[in-house]
């Protein structure tokens, strides 16, 4: 590849001597090759050329005894100067003694004189030159071209071979990234936003050269530092913002910085996941910029390794069970069990029982809640068919689907034949879908909504009033059911904000012709208000906690007693 472009261009070779006939001589040997040579007399000239020809300049031949300025002292200060430091200079000697200085003073080579055989000369010119060519290449695949990091690949290579070679060094693993960095570019333009990119990689290059560090630019605003433990994180941090003040007047550019500290034996690609996970808790959080991975999260971060390998055996071995919550119409006397909620229970062989809490949120950040609910869908549809059968009484059962459901393709077709396989109808099975999942994609959660509605499933929305939920989201989205967020009803007795809301979204309710789950009831005096105010149904441990099914199968059977005796 070198071989090629050097047929497309002549390559710049700068002969540097005093002495006449050792520039022709060394001109004849290059042309031959097909250089194009420039010639100098002393130091001073040299350094002109090569600043003049700084982009394009192969190599330098340079003698080191000269008048004006001599060898060594161009060796000195092109070890000084950036650019020229990577041009690479072979130097011409009679003098062996001065060949050890030369090479400190970052000489690529020798050529002795009297000069050698032709093609000796050609051969070191030609090595030395592909050397630096390849050398260059490499430089130029490692690094981030704004920046002059690492790029990401070639950062965590060397961070692995530290991390393997020298385990004496304990390094910390530290995440720096700018929050809202698109509203940067976006006010102030790209220019700026790599402005703001090259700087800040410029300040972490200084702070490398202190810690004995090396970093990279892991995607547009997000920089990885690997250096030598430190534990003045807030100022590090600090110091690194400090530099980003003040640099655009009608924008604050804010810093985040998640640091994991060393820990024996962890690999560099565990520590920056886990410096990551601590700098993404502080999204956003203009008064804390700065988080440090500690042990808590490092527990839960076993515990969260362990469900999720866990997860494979769960639903075959019985590890799942999915318990009955029930919901009561209120507006009788007394109040009628005429419904109830699946909600899964992970019985854990090591672990006991683990409440969904602690395991839904992570499995809904990885799409695996599919393999709970599809578990919970066919356990609830299958136990509604066997209490159909035992009891000649429809028990309907709502199952909640997640936002991963929403977007898989295949969810109708697999509620459908759920449905089919336990000879269910749409009253007989119903489906929660949770508010903050209505709140993405609006128009594809409406339009699978609709569908689902139009195929005969009755649709309730979980959580209502928990998150972002516009008034206008409700107008759009065909449902059925209302469940009032537990919030609301938890403080209905102490707030009278909260009263008048619960009958707002009573009375948008029945304008709208939902009807409306109150969720969380725990006490008689909030079921007394909440009666007063219109509520149809409830749901909560007043009434009863999520039972196993053979627990819920009595308060069934208390219903059919009920509605067998003389109040019916
Ligand atoms: P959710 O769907 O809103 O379910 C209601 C939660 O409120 C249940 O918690 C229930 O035990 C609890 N609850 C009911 N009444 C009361 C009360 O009076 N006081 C208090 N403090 N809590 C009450 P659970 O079973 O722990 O479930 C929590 C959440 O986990 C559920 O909220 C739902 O979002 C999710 N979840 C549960 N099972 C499943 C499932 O099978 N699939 C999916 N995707 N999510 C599930
Ligand atoms: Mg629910
Ligand atoms: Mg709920």
């Amino acid at each position: 590849m070198i071989r090629s472009r050097q047929i497309q261009r002549p390559q710049l070779v700068l002969v540097v001597d005093d002495q006449e006939i050792n520039r022709d001589a060394l001109g004849v040997i290059l042309e031959t090759e097909d250089y194009e040579v420039l010639y100098a007399e002393n130091g001073v000239e040299a350094l002109e050329i090569m600043r003049e020809h700084i982009e394009d300049l192969t190599i330098v031949l340079l003698d080191l005894m000269m008048p004006v300025m001599n060898g060594i002292e161009v060796l000195k200060y092109v070890r000084t100067d950036e650019a020229m430091k990577r041009i690479p200079i072979i130097v011409l000697t009679a003098d062996k003694s001065a060949e050890l200085e030369a090479l400190q003073l970052g000489a690529s080579d020798f050529i002795t004189k009297p000069f050698d055989l032709h093609e000796v000369v050609l051969a070191r010119v030609n090595r030395i030159i592909e050397l630096n060519e390849g050398r260059n290449l490499i430089s130029a695949a490692e690094h981030d071209p704004l920046t002059m990091l690492y790029n990401r690949n070639f950062f965590y290579e060397y961070a692995n071979r530290l991390f393997r070679y020298h385990p004496d060094l304990h390094m910390d693993a530290i995440v720096l990234n700018i929050d809202q960095f698109h509203s940067v570019n976006a006010l102030n333009g790209r220019d700026f936003g790599n402005k703001v990119l090259r700087l800040l990689g410029a300040e972490i290059r200084d702070f490398l050269k202190e810690t004995d560090g090396i970093a990279c630019r892991f995607e547009a605003d997000r920089f990885e530092i690997f250096c030598t433990y430190h534990q003045e994180y807030r100022s590090i941090l600090e110091r690194f913002q400090k530099k980003l003040d003040g640099l655009a007047p009608n924008v604050n550019i804010h810093l985040r910085m998640g640091v994991e500290p060393w820990r024996e034996g962890i690999e560099p690609v565990i520590l920056f996941d886990r410096a990551r996970a601590a700098c993404n808790m502080v999204r956003g959080d203009y008064q804390n910029s700065l988080m440090i991975y500690d042990e808590e999260m490092l527990l839960r971060e076993l515990l969260n390794q362990k469900l999720l390998n866990d997860l494979r055996v769960a639903p075959g071995e019985g590890h799942f069970r999915v318990y009955y919550q029930p919901k009561y119409d209120i507006q009788c006397d007394p109040p009628r069990l005429c419904s109830a909620e699946a909600l899964i229970r992970w019985i854990h062989p090591e672990l006991g029982l683990i409440n969904p809490v602690d395991f839904v949120f992570l499995f809904e950040s990885n799409g695996l809640i599919r393999v709970v609910d599809n578990f919970v869908w066919q356990e609830a549809a299958r136990q509604v068919a066997k209490w159909k059968e035992k009891y000649h009484f429809t028990m309907p059962v709502s199952v909640n689907v997640s936002r991963a459901d929403i977007f898989d393709l295949t969810l109708t077709d697999r509620l459908l034949q759920i449905m089919k396989e336990n000879h269910l109808d749409f009253d007989e099975m119903k489906l929660e879908i949770t508010e903050s999942a209505c709140t993405e994609n609006v128009k594809q959660v409406v339009s699978l909504v609709e569908n689902l509605r139009e195929i005969g499933f009755e649709i309730e929305m979980d959580d209502f009033g928990s998150g972002y939920s516009s008034l206008n989201m409700l107008s759009s989205m065909p449902i059925d059911v209302l469940k009032m967020d537990m919030k609301f009803v938890g403080n209905i007795e102490k707030s009278e904000t909260d009263r008048r809301l619960v009958k707002l979204i009573l009375d948008i309710a029945k304008y709208l012709k939902l009807r409306v789950v109150a969720e969380g009831v725990e006490k008689e005096s909030q079921l007394a208000l909440l009666k007063e105010a219109g509520c149809d149904l409830v749901q909560g441990f007043y009434f009863s906690k999520p039972l196993p099914p053979e627990e819920f199968e009595i308060l069934i059977q208390k219903e059919l007693d009920r509605r067998r005796g003389p109040v019916l």
